[in-house]
């Protein structure tokens, strides 16, 4: 895959909307550092206040504990990372295994994206391995769709709000979907500067390291995290390491041009020319 670099400067929001708020919601404690915590602490450079949201408290993250001290201690350990990227944390919604694309838990995201009104948002892919993320995905996709419509009620019920939102997919994990065919990235943001905070922001989940250290050997943790952002690194020919992103079709959220990520950083960031690329375009 070929990539050329953005050379626009970052200009103003054609929506007249200049906040600078991205919310990253992901399921589970960890998810955020592994594929998105790059890009935040990016943006955080251009001016972006920062939240981080898990819809999972990470409840089944052990072999050993009981749910209740799972959830104690992943909430301890999330809280401690979004710290170190800066990132204001909320709390999670439901535990593992439960993010079902369903009625209550919509309305409670709702609340949430009324409340933190973000102007770029980021989740999982809508394909990857597992359901809590695809779900969890399609949850923030309607959530933030719902944003300014009155006659939906949020739970808790909050106003709704306007403006124009911009939604980026994280790559999933292995960079291919649920049937191993692969999925491209269409934008490359370069997280090499920040990479250091990313890793020890990743190693706050010290139970998940040492769980996945005993199972799978040491260090697989962030050596997993490190592999797939040297081969995003090198679909960009010219960054270290990378996370990649999917903008959502923009009807419904913001302009068919926006791209603040690509706008706001420059150089930091390349357009991917894979076929996705192609169909954005195609579309608008
Ligand atoms: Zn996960």
């Amino acid at each position: 895959m070929g990539a050329r670099a953005i050379s626009r400067k970052a200009k103003a929001d054609p929506s007249g909307d200049h906040r600078r708020v991205v919310l990253a919601v992901a399921a589970h404690p960890d998810d955020i550092e592994f594929g998105m915590a790059g890009t935040l602490l990016r943006l955080a450079e251009v001016g972006y206040q920062l939240h981080y949201l898990n819809l999972s408290t990470g409840s089944c993250g052990s072999m050993t504990e009981r749910a209740e001290v799972v959830r104690r201690v992943r909430r301890r350990e999330a809280r401690a990372a979004a710290r170190l990227l800066g990132a204001q944390w909320h709390a999670p919604l439901v535990d593992d295994l439960e993010i079902f694309y369903e009625e209550k838990l919509l309305r409670r995201l709702a609340a949430r994206i009324r409340e933190i009104r973000p102007s770029v948002v980021l989740t999982h892919s809508p394909q990857d391995y597992m359901e809590d993320h695809t779900n969890t995905s399609r949850l923030t996709v309607t959530a933030v769709f719902a944003r300014g419509m009155p006659n939906f009620r949020t739970l808790p019920r909050r106003q709704a709000v306007s403006g124009q939102v911009t939604l980026y997919h994280a790559m999933p994990h292995g960079l291919c979907d649920s049937l191993a065919q692969p999925i491209e990235p269409e934008l490359l943001v370069d997280v090499t500067s920040v990479f250091g905070t990313k890793v020890s922001a990743l190693e706050a989940h010290r139970s998940q390291k040492e769980w996945l250290d005993e199972t799978q050997g040491m260090d697989s943790y962030v050596a997993s995290m490190k592999r797939m952002s040297e081969a995003l690194g090198s679909m960009s020919k010219g960054f270290r390491h990378a996370e990649g992103w999917r903008r959502h079709l923009h009807f419904g959220f913001c302009g068919g041009e926006d791209d603040p990520i690509g706008n706001h950083l420059g150089t930091a960031a390349c357009l991917a020319s894979g076929p996705t690329r192609q169909a954005r375009f195609y579309v608008s």
